[in-house]
């Protein structure tokens, strides 16, 4: 019996680039998709939003000189990107997926009506969110709790490289503690990096939990959606 019957899922567009330093990785692909569709067979609700960091980041467009809005859009360019080949890898295997995206491109998705979502979700389809919020200056990790907010998600499962949050980096500092818990008040203040503050503050201000876990660990979605206390629990 899972904890949740419905969950948004935050994956960067970094966790897609395995070990190759960009772009997309087919075999790191397929494993997300494999156990997203695990979990779609247990009859959790599925959405997802996708980041686009492993083609193309505003910031690093803009601090090399272009304009910032423009960099924006195209890093939600990328994150429409790694969300049609996450829903190929996903259709693969024969779990019904929809993309959403926040900027019309309606050749290659549908636009993002929210009623649709829900409908899609209560089909059994993985829904996933396209181009962040639509709009520049903001981050996919916005977008998630924006779009986790709208279609009334329990819960918000951050992937992420490491197995929670930490008060240093543990990759660099063997000494680092990890924390069981958080408030979204201690994330904010002691500055940890979990999700940027805009980010952080819609989850608290609308009582949204967050959960940071480890996803390069196969199994772990399923153990996260399942109740296992592995990771971080934020919330107030
Ligand atoms: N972006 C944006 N508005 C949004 C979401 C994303 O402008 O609502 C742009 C922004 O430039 C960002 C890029 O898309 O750098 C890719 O998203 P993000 O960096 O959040 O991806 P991730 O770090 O999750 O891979």
């Amino acid at each position: 019996m899972s904890a949740y019957s419905r969950v948004l899922i935050k994956l960067s567009g970094e966790a897609l680039q395995g070990d190759q330093g960009y772009g997309i990785d087919p075999l790191t692909l397929d494993g997300f998709a494999k156990e997203i569709a695990e979990l779609q067979g247990l009859g959790i609700e599925i959405a997802i939003v996708i980041g686009g960091g492993n083609i193309f980041r505003g910031v690093k467009g803009s601090t090399a000189g272009m304009d910032r809005a423009s960099a924006d859009y195209m890093g939600m360019l990328a994150t429409v990107i790694n969300a049609l080949a996450l829903q190929d890898a996903i259709e693969k295997l024969d779990v019904n997926t929809r993309v959403l995206s926040a900027i019309e491109i309606q050749e290659v998705a549908e636009p993002y009506i929210r009623r649709r979502a829900m409908r899609h979700l209560e089909k059994g389809r993985v829904v996933i969110f396209a181009a962040g919020t639509g709009n520049p200056y903001f981050t996919t990790d916005t977008a998630a709790c924006l779009r986790a907010m709208e279609v009334h998600t329990d819960v918000i499962l951050k992937a992420t490289k490491v197995d929670g949050v930490y008060d240093c980096d543990p990759m660099k500092n063997p000494d680092a503690k990890k924390f069981e818990e958080l408030s979204y008040l201690d994330v904010l203040s002691k500055n940890l990096k979990v999700m940027d503050s805009t980010a952080i503050s819609l989850c608290m201000d609308n009582d949204l939990p967050i959960i940071v876990f480890d996803a390069t660990e196969v199994g772990n979605m399923k153990k996260v959606v399942l109740g296992e206390s592995i990771g971080t629990w934020i919330a107030n």
